[in-house]
């Protein structure tokens, strides 16, 4: 095991301080677990045991809580402009260290470097953006249609939030919400996924260093996460919950959030549809599917689940991302040529090869990929399924890796129909060259964000959120700070 002072990244600089070592952030100092457990965070890329942070119990969680309540009406009583400030210092510290910072979540997640480097600059975008949001909340004053009086708007602050964030984007999944939390005067208890604790932890120093209070930011790892949250959501001054993570896990805590009545954000699962028009440009195609598909090995919500490929152009689009596919170099993710690194564990690379076989025993044609490699590591080559048949499991379940599973389609009717086909919302991916066919058929997906000509739709400018079971709300954009902020309004005779 490296200790957690001397994980040190390929340009030999130290970027997590000795006290990491203890885990949980919680009032701007670093502690051990009430009970001293710890939990172990294993390297994909060589199954062997990175670090050990502290396992919270219920107990923490609400040292906590009762961090974040002390620090709360300081927080939100700092001006805007200083908050602003402190976030615009985030930006800038994570962009100083973006390649440390990258480094660490290859290290603890497997994403291949390049893939890292693309976190850490999107994740940093949400304090420069939210940075922009704090000065900007803008109110109302309305005069009532009765013309008897004014109707004023102000939002506050919606209180203590309750943070929880997946292992696939360490690093956004978090700022995503911490950014507009703190702009709207929040203050917030992050659990990050306990496969990537490091970079949340990271962060959090990160985040002291940059002037952020004590209290206003604090982190708990825990491998008990449903009793943890649970007390948490059950404190009164818990006001807000902001999950990342997966539909039925997002299902339960809908569940628990309801019994106190707390405000929800759900970031949920996808199945996203990736459609190519016979008119479409193939390689511009091609490169969308590619980044759509393969970002983080496919282990991303917004992936490219279901590609549907217009019949006249079928065979030559198969072979063609075949061919991109069987050229990737597969690694660990911290080497610097690796462009598929592994899957988070040994559990997600079970589930691939079940639904791999699965499709495979129904009559999809394995064109590349498909056998587990014999070495350390989870890894799972880039895979290329063709003529998947639409009873496949795959269709109806996130394939979370880098498997291609690809149908043909005759007409827009057919198509558009086949996509919605699904209990997910969250993206669509459309290549044509016919501009009006990509809005009309982007009014017909019911799916929050649609990808027109291009295989990435992640902007800290835009709202991003899904629609059926892919989630409530919308994290980003001028949306991204409102989940955070209370509509107060106040009737006035003047
Ligand atoms: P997950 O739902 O298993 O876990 C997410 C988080 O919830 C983790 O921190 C986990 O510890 C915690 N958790 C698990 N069970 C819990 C419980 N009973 N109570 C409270 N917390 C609990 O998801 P994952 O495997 O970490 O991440 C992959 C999933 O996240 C995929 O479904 C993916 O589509 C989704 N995701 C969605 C978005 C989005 O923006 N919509 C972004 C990234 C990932």
């Amino acid at each position: 095991m490296i200790n957690n002072s001397t994980i040190a990244s390929s340009n030999g600089r130290f970027y997590l301080p000795d006290q990491v070592a203890k885990g949980l952030y919680i009032n701007g100092l670093w502690q051990v677990a009430s009970s001293g457990k710890t939990l172990d965070v294993i390297d994909p890329s060589s199954e062997s045991l990175v670090a050990r942070v502290a396992d919270a119990s219920e107990v923490d969680a609400m040292a906590a809580i009762e961090a974040a309540a002390a620090a709360a009406t300081g927080w939100a009583n700092t001006a805007p402009r200083k908050r602003g400030e402190i976030l615009r210092r985030c930006f800038e510290l994570m962009t100083e260290r973006a390649d440390d910072l990258a480094w660490l979540i290859s290290l603890e997640n497997g994403k291949a470097l390049s893939d890292a480097r693309g976190e850490v600059a999107y994740a940093a975008e949400f304090f420069r953006w939210n940075a922009e949001e704090a000065v900007r909340i803008q109110g109302q004053l309305l005069t009532a249609p009765a013309g008897t009086n004014r109707i004023i708007v102000d939002y506050q602050p919606i209180g203590i939030c309750v943070l929880i964030t997946p292992w696939n984007f360490p690093a956004a999944m978090a700022t995503r919400k911490i950014g507009p939390a703190l702009a709207a005067g929040c203050t917030v208890v992050l659990k990050p996924a306990s496969e990537t604790p490091l970079t949340a932890y990271a962060l959090a120093a990160l985040y002291a260093e940059a002037g952020v209070p004590p209290g206003v930011v604090n982190v708990v790892t825990t491998t008990s996460p449903s009793t943890v949250i649970a007390k948490m959501l059950a404190d009164p001054r818990v006001r807000k919950l902001s999950f990342t993570g997966s539909t039925p896990v997002g299902r339960t805590l809908l569940a628990e959030a309801a019994k106190h009545v707390i405000s929800c954000s759900m970031e949920l699962g996808g199945n996203a549809p990736l459609i190519v028009f016979d008119d479409a440009d193939i390689d511009t195609a091609l490169d969308g599917t590619m980044i759509a598909k393969m970002r983080n090995a496919g282990q991303a919500c917004t992936a490219a689940n279901r590609i549907f490929v217009q019949s006249n152009i079928y065979d030559q689009f198969v072979e063609k991302l075949q061919n991109r596919m069987e050229n990737m170099i597969v690694g660990p993710g911290t080497s610097p040529h690796t462009a598929c690194g592994p899957m988070i564990n040994a559990k997600a690379r079970e589930k691939l090869v079940a639904l791999v076989e699965n499709a495979v025993s129904l009559g999809a044609q394995l064109k590349c990929g498909g056998a587990t490699p014999n070495m350390k590591g989870y890894y799972y080559p880039p895979t290329v399924l063709a003529d998947v048949p639409l009873q496949a499991k795959l269709n109806n379940e996130e394939i979370f890796g880098p498997v291609a599973a690809i149908s043909k389609f005759n007409t827009e009717e057919e198509v558009i129909a086949r996509a919605n086909d699904t209990e997910y919302g969250l993206a669509a991916y459309v290549f044509t060259r016919d501009v009006s066919r990509g809005f009309r058929v982007a009014r017909q997906l019911e799916f929050g964000m649609m990808g027109l000509n291009r295989g990435l739709v992640s902007d800290p400018a835009a709202p991003f959120g899904g629609v059926k079971q892919s989630g409530l709300g919308r994290e980003g954009g001028t949306h991204g700070i409102y989940e955070f902020l209370e509509a107060k309004y106040i009737a006035t005779s003047i």
